[in-house]
């Protein structure tokens, strides 16, 4: 046992934050966490067991009465504490983030801002806390909903927002009076871990409010099964998110469970091409294509030298973007996560171009420094139920679809089995209204690339790619981390 923090720059083994204190995982096992664009070892990610979780899982609930009896303005001052903080180290989280996921540092960097608006929203927790109340519901009858905390929550996170997505959940959980378990991804830990370093410094939030446990699979499940976790958020691809869903309705648990996406962006004939080639690139190729908001099929509206023209455009914009390590800023276009990622991605090329598929745009390469890059590939004349049309490839892979009119591209894209997102580039604003008012997808951009996250707002997909209700920040993180309860109160005497 130990109360010194691991340090983030040297190959360490990583700890868990327990109460307080920094321990070695019981389980045994360990796997490295890798650099993408160099293969170097940063740290060793423990791959916590049963044990593990419950001892998290018992300083999280240990910690609970004083947390939940903390005043909500006490609370979010804590939070306002974690702001400031975040925000004095937001380069180097942003580094991390580099190091560990690929990314670029611009990138990075605005993922780590995204995360702080996150924790500045929970600031409003109080005003958000309040309740509802009914005078007179009959003679001397008052009744009155307050929210209470919901308990021990848990937050399973995936590898392409290893800071932003953690921020999603933590701040709203504990300024509501929870405590909270985070299980980062075991590709890219290091950024949450240096949060938690940060939070552990912050005398307002008391050991156990903030528990982080490293791992993998048996982590989660042993998450899901704990009779002391009353909630679970979850972000992942869709097929995690299904089971993490299912399971943790199994053991009665409240559950949101964020999955995958595949995401058209629908280009009008008459959109502006540089808000479109700019959107498209960005929003594709970005990130290496990782993000749940990519878009990776571009449905080009018009006649066939209309559409001929719009795929020129792109082909054009993505030559011109550099592929290279996330560090070096000059890169357009980091290495995929892993070595594995990039061989996955390119057999899942190598699978359209076999079904008969034209390689507009040939992204692949000889292998970079560590052999985990792969250039922006574009895939035209693809079969209608091919998996680069349909299934998220989470890689640098734009997949075109043409379509003669702005009702076929909406139809086609509501087959689609996910609902994330959809983007549509138009000057036109009765396109833009009619895409709006049909369009099946949580988050939609117009004239913008990647319709991100503002933390003001729900943010979720629609269909598959969400498993629950309620959607991650804003007004919706409030309903999951609360419970409402409606008391109705008489008094002898009472007027009215
Ligand atoms: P993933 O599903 O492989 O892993 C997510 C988390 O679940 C990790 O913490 C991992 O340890 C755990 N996990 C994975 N497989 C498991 C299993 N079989 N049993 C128990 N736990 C398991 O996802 P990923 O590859 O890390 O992240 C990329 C995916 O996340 C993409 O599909 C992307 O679209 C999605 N995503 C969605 C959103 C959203 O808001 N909808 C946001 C970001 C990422």
């Amino acid at each position: 046992m130990t109360t010194t923090a691991p340090t983030a720059n040297a190959v360490t083994d990583l700890r868990n934050l327990v109460g307080g204190e920094w321990l070695a995982a019981e389980a045994p096992e360990r796997i490295d966490d890798l650099d993408p664009a160099t293969g170097d070892v940063l740290a060793r990610v423990p791959l916590s067991g049963a044990a593990d979780v419950d001892a998290a899982v018992r300083a999280a609930r240990a910690a609970l009465p004083a947390w939940r009896a903390t005043s909500p303005l006490a609370r979010a001052r804590a939070v306002m504490r974690l702001r400031d903080v975040l925000l004095s180290h937001q380069e180097e989280i942003a580094e991390l983030v580099t190091l560990d996921m690929g990314k670029t540092l611009a990138d990075a960097s605005a993922e780590v801002g995204r995360g702080i608006e996150s924790v500045e929203a929970a600031t409003a927790m109080p005003h958000l806390l309040k309740g509802e109340n009914l005078e007179g519901v009959a003679r001397g009858l008052d009744v009155e909903m307050v929210r209470q905390p919901v308990g021990v929550v848990a937050a399973i996170t995936p590898f392409n927002f290893p800071a932003m997505i953690p921020l999603w959940f933590l701040p709203y959980a504990i300024a509501a009076g929870n405590t909270f378990i985070l299980k980062p991804s075991e590709q890219d830990p290091r950024p949450s871990t240096r949060i938690a370093e940060l939070i552990a410094g912050i005398e307002e939030i008391p050991p156990g409010v903030v528990n982080l446990v490293h791992g993998a699979h048996d982590a989660v499940n042993a998450l899901l099964d704990h009779p002391g976790i009353d909630a679970i958020s979850f972000v992942g691809s869709a097929k995690t998110a299904r089971y993490v869903a299912s399971r943790a309705a199994e053991t009665g648990k409240r559950v949101q469970a964020l999955g995958g996406a595949k995401n058209s962006m629908v280009v009008m004939p008459d959109a502006d091409p540089k808000l479109a080639s700019g959107g498209i690139m960005g929003s594709a190729f970005g990130a290496a294509g990782q993000r749940c908001l990519a878009g990776s099929v571009a449905v080009l509206v018009g006649d066939e030298a209309e559409q001929d023209r719009s795929l020129q455009m792109l082909v054009d914009a993505a030559r011109e973007l550099r592929v290279g390590p996330g560090i070096e800023p000059e890169t357009d276009v980091c290495p995929l996560v892993s070595v594995g990622a990039r061989e996955r991605v390119e057999a899942e090329i190598e699978a359209a171009l076999a079904e008969g598929a034209e390689l507009a745009l040939d992204g692949r390469r000889e292998g970079g420094a560590a052999g985990a890059e792969l250039g922006p590939t574009i895939l035209d004349r693809l079969g209608d139920d091919s998996r680069a049309l349909r299934e998220e490839l989470f890689g640098p892979v734009l997949a075109i679809k043409r379509v003669p009119d702005l009702a076929a591209a909406i139809a086609w894209s509501n087959e689609s089995r996910y609902g994330n997102s959809a983007i549509l580039f138009t000057e036109s604003g009765g396109a833009a209204r009619e895409f709006r008012y049909s369009i099946e997808a949580g988050m939609i951009g117009v004239n913008v690339g990647v319709a991100a996250p503002v933390a003001w707002f729900p943010f979720s997909g629609w269909k598959d790619s969400i498993d629950g209700d309620l959607h991650a920040n804003g007004h919706d993180a409030v309903e999951f981390y609360t419970r409402k309860k409606v008391v109705t109160s008489r008094w002898a005497g009472e007027k009215g």
